[in-house]
């Protein structure tokens, strides 16, 4: 294994033992090591083949992790202490359970150890295994511990090759604790795996190996990641790009609740590659948006020494930013929404791309808008940018809501009339704009904000909903005789602005689209 470069691990995880040997040559192409998950095969098919485990591996060409994981650490089946204990040893004739280079040790499994070798029961009663090929591990499968660093100590006292550290995140500055610890065992000259799991804890897999992280796990395909939040290695070398990031690498990212489903890492991380530029754009699952802010992004507060470059920011984060940034562009004031944050020196900028996003592909179709008769449906954070956007355009805007009370707002400061939406017909409309989530994928795929019949003599029919592709708004737009835009082109408009503003260089939106689209075909459309 080369020094320095991050290292990716495979986990595979097959339930069948014929499955392994062509698990472990397909997990081979993508992977530093293998960790062979000894939990996942079937119980019956363990104990009788167990001793062709060597002769299996020793054709490998990966280093291999051996782990047989119980369900509280995390693992595929219950498994008990003693269990875990016996089937480490050499068997009764003395054939040797070898062929690997580590053995994940369970930290209670591990301390029962250290207990019996104080007892004088001499060095690691594990067969052929030593210390020297241990990795000792901690999971909390369950919740984020108060202390880590306790827990750290715990296994610093353990002499394993590695230590490792597994923890769920809830939050993105729970990655916080994650970090310092890296930051420890570099100090402290021990070598660590660390990794806050789940969606919030995304960014210790990525980031982990230029941290200092022994190596970051990256799973075989989509559906066989061994733990939360663990994406496929192909994903970390291919879209993160994995093996370039160091310390000086800038850092993006999108913050939001919940950002598993956002394509932005994909698009930026396309045109950061293609910009051949050292970036990586994260997502950041964020709950707590005032101690991301304070904790982890403004500089005079922040208690990790990272890169930072900018932000794009998503529901429902998009106005609770505002307070934390020095300076906010008129626009993005006006609309009361931040959608593109700038780390400029020691300041933060906020910026608002909606609203250009939107206004490109429709003056592209339509012209000038001076005059345009436009019916917004919505009037939620999407439609101030929609409604700001066609007033400096000189359109006329009526506001179409299931509740008009609560367009009140909107309303008062855009000056635009609302309608209720119920029974509304817009054949008075040249321009219709959907600014609700209605037809986006998932259990409101089926819906639309209007019926076919509503849509007649419509001349434009604007989804602002981009995943899926065609929504039925769109389709029944379109068989009513409408042109029609879809979410899509917004999505990159909006995009292609942030990065120009992040970079200061022109993208190339064509890389943007593919990858976007790549990203939208693999979530189901
Ligand atoms: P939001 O702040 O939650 O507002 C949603 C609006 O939709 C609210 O006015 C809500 O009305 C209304 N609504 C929800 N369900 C409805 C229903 N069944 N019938 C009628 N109205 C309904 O969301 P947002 O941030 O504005 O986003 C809206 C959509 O735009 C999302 O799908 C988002 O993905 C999309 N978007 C796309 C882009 C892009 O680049 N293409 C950019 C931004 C947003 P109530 O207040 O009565 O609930």
């Amino acid at each position: 294994m080369e020094k320095g470069k991050p290292k990716i691990c495979v986990p595979v995880c097959v339930r069948r033992f014929d499955q392994l040997q062509p698990a472990i040559a397909r997990a081979a192409e993508g992977a530093d090591l293998i960790e062979v998950r000894l939990d996942y095969l079937a119980v019956d098919e363990l104990q009788q083949r167990k001793w062709e485990l060597p002769e299996l591996l020793r054709s490998r060409t990966r280093p291999v992790i051996l782990t047989l994981r119980p369900t509280e650490y995390g693992g595929a089946r219950s498994i008990s202490l003693r269990d875990r204990l016996l089937f480490r040893r050499d068997s009764p004739d003395g054939t040797k359970l070898d062929g690997f280079e580590f053995w994940d040790l369970e930290h209670d499994l591990a301390q029962f150890l250290r207990q019996r070798e104080d007892q004088g029961w001499g060095q690691l009663h594990l067969g052929s295994c030593d210390w020297k090929q241990a990795i000792v591990s901690y999971h909390d499968v369950v919740s984020f511990p108060a202390d880590l660093d306790a827990i750290f100590e715990l296994l610093l006292s353990m002499p394993a090759a590695v230590l490792k550290i597994a923890v769920q995140a809830d939050d993105a500055t729970d990655c916080l604790p994650v970090f310092n610890l890296l930051d420890r065992a570099r100090r402290e000259g021990r070598e660590l795996i660390a990794i806050a799991m789940g969606q919030a804890g995304v960014m210790t897999r990525i980031l982990g190996p230029s941290r200092g992280s022994f190596l970051t796990y990256g799973s075989l395909d989509e559906n066989s990641a061994s733990a939360p939040g663990q994406m496929t290695a192909r994903e970390l070398r291919e879209v993160y790009r994995i093996d370039s990031i160091n310390r000086e690498t800038e850092i993006m990212g999108v913050i939001g609740r919940p950002v598993a489903h956002s394509i932005s890492p994909y698009l930026h991380n396309a045109a950061l590659a293609q910009a051949n530029i050292n970036a990586v754009f994260l997502p950041f699952e964020v709950q707590d948006v005032d101690g991301f802010m304070l904790r982890m992004v403004r500089k005079d507060s922040r208690e990790l020494d990272w890169n930072l470059r900018g932000f794009a920011v998503t529901a429902p984060h998009k106005s609770a930013v505002m307070k934390h940034l020095d300076w906010i562009e008129p626009a993005a004031k006006e609309i009361g929404a931040v959608n593109t944050i700038v780390v400029q020196d020691d300041e933060l900028h906020g910026y608002n791309t909606d609203a250009a996003g939107f206004i490109g592909p429709l003056t592209s179709r339509i012209g000038s808008l001076d005059g345009v008769r436009c019916a917004v449906i919505g009037a939620g954070g999407a439609a101030r940018a929609v409604v700001w956007a066609l007033r400096q355009e000189r359109a006329i805007v009526t506001l179409f809501c299931r509740d008009p009370e609560k367009a009140k707002t909107v309303q008062d400061q855009f000056e635009v009339t609302c309608r209720p939406l119920a029974d509304a017909m817009f054949e008075a409309f040249d321009v219709l704009i959907n600014a609700t989530p209605l037809g986006t994928l998932g259990e409101l795929e089926t819906e639309t904000p209007v019926t076919a019949a509503q849509l007649r003599g419509v001349r434009l029919a604007y989804d602002l909903v981009y995943n899926p592709l065609e929504t039925r708004f769109l389709r029944e737009a379109r068989e009513t005789g409408c042109g029609t835009v879809g979410g899509f082109e917004m999505l990159i408009g909006q995009a292609a602005e942030q990065f120009r503003l992040w970079t200061g260089k022109e993208p190339d939106v064509e890389s943007m689209r593919d990858a976007a689209r790549r990203a939208l075909n693999n979530s189901g459309t």
